[in-house]
């Protein structure tokens, strides 16, 4: 059966209700404010880090959370477009056992209970994979969890052992542990399993972390001593497979939006999901972009030079030049597409509503100021290619009409085309790096304990990352819904 994202949602929360689990609202993309560890939130358990990492009661909790992965240890900022199921912004479905509510045996069974007998997926698509350990830190081997799938039927040939892809880390500090992760194959009638976590027509859908251990800033992985379990699903890839769908960008939360990027490009031009098309992945991109833009300045981020603005500045840039560039979109008509964002979220997310006008002001505001960079950028750009005779045009150049201007070095690509000349990548990139070297030393963010600092089990309710120690205190009643 078709169901709507609005119904999907639904379906998720009475299931997990119906297993006794409270069921909590999203909070902000900006994380805790407590938690420097991170630039957005990046998972649905970030809101969760204090009782992972204190103690706590036993409790059953789920929700759908905003997340943004354009920074820190989750980037996946410069693959957006290029698939069919990376966004930036994206829904994470999860469901949390705290201090052993609910065992690894029942978190494999609720998961596999709610894709096949719920939604009523083929179990045939679905493959599963357990972490096959890592002797020199000391972690081994997730036999328990092998035995479980076994036990629940999957078939062993679609039980696979993994072993970076599953062991699952917040950030470079804070919980981690091992996990299973459930796969979908979209084709199907065939042994996909060499297939999973390589290629796009097999999608991870579900993870389920076991959250047994915790990272120190030197590097070192901890036991917690407690049995936490974390789960999280995409939300628009569960949506593609009900959906029937082969593409996350194809569903009821995309194609609204997908239509009205169409309708500004002034040339008719179409989405049509190809993977290859270079012009479907610039209609991605945009998509993606503006809503994790609408988004983060809804949850109160403003663009600016540094920090989540710099993100949130950069990904209006490169929609604004994109869409302007590849797909023929008029300046200043972006800010179009904000209501459509808004109009298929606020159902979910009603204080977008009141964003809005705020929302494409700033859009306005970005733009202006960009296109009044880019033309300045470009006079600058032809006086400095008659410097020179070469048909190669000096990375360092382009390098410093990026730095000065913020050009774009795909912008100066084409400009040099234009006339004939290639813009020499090698040393852009190399000044690239020598100014991030500077700057990494210049700012950091700060971690929470310094290496060495790390209290040893014993004394674990001493240690908090920033959060007070002790036992937590669950979310408030405003987080319910
Ligand atoms: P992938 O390997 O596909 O990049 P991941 O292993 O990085 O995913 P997890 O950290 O395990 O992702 O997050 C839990 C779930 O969130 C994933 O199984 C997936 O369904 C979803 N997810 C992760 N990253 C994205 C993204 N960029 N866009 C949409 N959904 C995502
Ligand atoms: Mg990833
Ligand atoms: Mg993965
Ligand atoms: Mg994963």
């Amino acid at each position: 059966r078709h169901l709507s994202h609005l119904e999907l949602r639904k379906s998720f929360y009475n299931f997990f209700k119906s297993k006794d689990h409270e069921i909590l609202k999203s909070t902000s993309v900006i994380p805790n404010e407590n938690d420097v560890s991170l630039l957005f939130t990046n998972a649905g358990m970030n809101q969760f880090k204090p009782q992972i990492l204190s103690s706590t009661e036993p409790k059953r909790v789920a929700n759908i959370q905003k997340c943004i992965r354009a920074g820190g240890k989750h980037n996946d900022l410069d693959d957006v477009g290029k698939d069919l199921h990376h966004q930036t912004f994206f829904e994470m479905m999860g469901n949390w056992s705290f201090n052993d509510a609910f065992s690894k045996e029942e978190a494999c069974r609720f998961a596999w209970e709610y894709l096949v007998d719920t939604l009523g997926i083929d179990d045939d698509r679905l493959y599963v994979s357990y972490f096959a350990g890592i002797e020199c830190l000391g972690l081994l081997e997730d036999h328990e969890c092998r035995e479980i799938w076994k036990k629940i039927g999957v078939p062993p040939e679609r039980i696979l052992p993994f072993v970076a892809e599953n062991f699952w880390e917040m950030g470079s500090v804070g919980p981690c542990g091992p996990c299973t992760e459930i796969h979908y194959d979209q084709i199907g009638g065939r042994n996909a399993a060499s297939l999973v976590n390589v290629d796009d027509s097999v999608v991870e859908i579900w993870n389920i972390v076991f959250m047994s251990n915790v990272r120190d800033s030197s590097g070192k992985i901890h036991q917690l001593g407690k049995n936490h379990i974390d789960t999280g699903m995409g939300f628009e890839r569960l949506l593609s497979v009900v959906q029937n769908k082969n593409s996350n960008f194809e569903t009821d939360v995309f194609m609204p939006l997908m239509n009205k990027i169409s309708s500004l490009t002034g040339r008719g031009l179409k989405y049509n999901g190809s993977l290859k098309s270079r012009e479907d992945a610039v209609f991605r991109l945009v998509a993606d972009h503006v809503r994790a833009v609408t988004v983060a300045i809804s949850d109160g981020v403003t663009p600016d030079g540094t920090g989540r603005g710099f993100i949130v500045r950069k990904m209006m840039r490169r929609s604004f030049l994109q869409g302007n560039s590849k797909l023929g979109i008029d300046r200043f008509a972006l800010s179009d597409l904000v209501p459509t964002v808004i109009s298929t979220m606020k159902e979910v997310y009603p204080e977008m509503e009141t964003s809005s006008d705020n929302i494409i002001r700033l859009f306005k505001e970005e733009e202006a100021q960009f296109w009044k960079t880019v033309d300045k950028a470009k006079k600058m750009f032809d006086s400095l290619s008659t410097e020179s005779r070469s048909s190669v045009f000096s990375g360092r150049k382009a390098f410093n009409l990026f730095e000065t201007y913020g050009l774009p070095l795909s912008v100066t690509i084409e400009l040099a085309r234009n006339i004939g000349k290639e813009v020499d990548e090698k040393e852009f990139e190399k000044c690239q790096l020598e100014a991030q070297k500077l700057s990494r030393n210049a700012s950091q963010f700060k971690l929470p304990i310094s290496a060495g600092e790390f209290p040893t089990h014993s004394d674990k309710e001493k240690y908090s990352y920033g959060f007070k120690a002790g036992k937590y205190e669950f979310p408030q009643v405003e987080t319910r819904i």
